[in-house]
């Protein structure tokens, strides 16, 4: 139903292409001239011009004519924007605008929206868009506070941190260092003068932290007792908790009875809802996919990986599994995930080997869809995406615009926290289990995870273009234990979503 609501949202953009032009002022409270720039209402939406926002922030901007972005330097910030797209892309991830960034008149479009609310935590200003008098003003400095304070308190068996903030604020975490865990939230600020430690308490031995360029960053070091962790943002009130557990939380035995909260005396049963899962050998038939240095096949691996992991699933999760492909067929990019919603699966998982140019190139690595934070990331996604030029003309890809484009992306764009999570499990356990170099987690746009209504992920198992590798991906006992991986991996997946759904039943 939310699609559908989209689908006539956009259209309704496209076909309104008149505009109605007005002047804004930027008022910016300090030495700079004040200035008055030209906008247009496309849509009830106030579009600036990229020139303008150029100008405005002293950016520098690089157009790519063929993939239809804009690359938007300010400072050492770079954003890219994609015309007819609402998703912005930073350093810090993924911005989602209300509407898309448009092609008018010869130029880009943004929405105001970006620059109230994208640019805005990038720069120093406090950029503030006041609609009724159309004013931009910007103000230096602006009070840049936003983390306020941190309690621990401490139960049997859980010591739970929480860091009060201003605004939701995102994280990341490193546990490289044994014992510690440091947390860099980013965009979070500490009044140094202000700001206490509370005592150490429960599994926590002290704590260390401080204002790093943009960011906060936090040690925790932890007593050997805690054996696990959890961190969650949260938004109301924006706070992040951090819980250190007395046991592992993957392997907490699930409670067999959830008490029902309104009658203590009846206990029901929680049944899983979790129930299939759409596996996908990548490429097949006159797709080939990549060719090792001594002939190996990726269709041929791919698929008897796959057929490994349907089998182990069905065994050991009892959980239905079906194949987007059972032989050496070809099967377009946009049927496998067609498939995949239509059987309204619970994940998707595409399995692929990898290929470099370089010989050398070697190790497992996890995708998830998103744009490509790195070039390494487009250039695989580049390579997986060119089965596309396999597909027949009448094939549905062929017929997709912009705008379904846009869709699609928006359908995985829903799941990118599950996505994530999921494929933090995967490349743990592949790392683990194939005992070849681990290289990490990526996120990168792939055609074939786009139309999926569900989590998924693309494992590249092993680089076939590597000669000791190809030789590895033709052991059957190396193809067994990809397969063990990616069955562990959904296992302790599927876990985590019982007790979620568990709980909040
Ligand atoms: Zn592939």
């Amino acid at each position: 139903m939310k699609l559908v609501v989209r689908f006539i949202f956009f259209l309704a953009i496209a076909a309104t292409s008149a505009s109605v032009s007005a002047d804004i002022s930027v008022q910016y409270h300090d030495d700079r001239e004040d200035r008055r720039i030209q906008v247009a209402e496309m849509n009830k939406t106030i579009y600036v011009p990229i020139s303008a926002v150029s100008e405005i922030f002293s950016a520098d901007k690089y157009w790519r004519q063929e993939s239809r972005q804009m690359a938007l330097h300010i400072g050492d910030k770079r954003f890219i924007l994609i015309v007819d797209n609402p998703i912005i892309e930073s350093a810090s991830g993924l911005h989602h605008l209300r509407t898309p960034v448009l092609y008018r008149s010869g130029t880009i479009w943004t929405p105001i929206q970006f620059i109230e609310s994208v640019i805005d935590s990038f720069v120093p200003e406090d950029v503030v868009w006041h609609p009724e008098i159309n004013l931009l003003s910007l103000t230096i400095p602006k009070d840049n506070i936003t983390i306020l304070d941190m309690e621990f308190t401490a139960e049997y068996q859980e010591t739970r941190v929480i860091i009060h903030a201003k605004k939701p604020l995102r994280f990341l975490t490193d546990k490289s260092k044994p014992g510690h865990l440091i947390v860099e939230i980013k965009g979070g600020q500490a009044d140094a003068q202000k700001f206490t430690f509370p005592d150490p308490n429960g599994f926590i031995i002290d704590t260390s932290a401080e204002n790093r360029d943009e960011d906060f960053v936090l040690d925790f070091h932890y007593h050997a007792g805690a054996k696990s962790y959890r961190i969650e943002s949260y938004d109301d009130p924006p706070r992040i908790e951090a819980h250190f557990f007395g046991y592992d939380v993957d392997e907490e035995p699930e409670p067999p009875q959830i008490r029902d909260r309104k009658d203590n005396t009846t206990t029901r049963n929680y049944v899983s809802d979790f129930d299939l899962i759409v596996i996908d050998p990548g490429h097949g038939g006159k797709d080939p996919g990549a060719i090792g240095p001594n002939g190996t096949y990726e269709k041929d691996i791919t698929l008897d990986i796959a057929q490994q992991v349907v089998k182990q699933i069905e065994k050991e999760l009892g959980v239905r599994a079906v194949l987007t492909r059972t032989d050496d067929s070809f099967v377009s990019l946009r049927k496998r995930t067609e498939m995949a919603n239509r059987m309204n699966a619970d994940l998707f998982i595409s399995i692929h080997c990898n290929a470099s140019p370089s010989p050398k190139a070697h190790g497992t690595e996890t995708y998830f869809l998103s744009l490509a934070k790195t070039n390494e990331a487009r250039a695989v996604a580049a390579r997986e995406n060119a089965s596309l030029k396999f597909e027949m003309p009448g094939d549905a890809v062929e017929t997709m615009g912009d705008l379904d484009f846009i869709l699609w992306d928006l359908a995985q764009y829903e799941y990118l926290e599950e996505s994530s999570m999921l494929a933090e499990i995967a490349h743990e356990e592949l790392a683990k289990k194939l005992d070849i170099t681990g290289r990490r987690v990526g996120q990168a746009p792939f055609y074939v995870l786009n139309g999926a209504y569900m989590p998924a992920i693309l494992v590249e198992t092993a680089f076939i273009s590597n000669k000791e590798e190809e030789k590895l991906l033709n052991t059957a006992r190396f193809r067994e234990r990809a397969s063990d991986a990616v069955v562990s991996a959904i296992g302790r997946y599927k876990r985590l979503y019982d007790k979620k759904m568990a709980r909040s039943q």
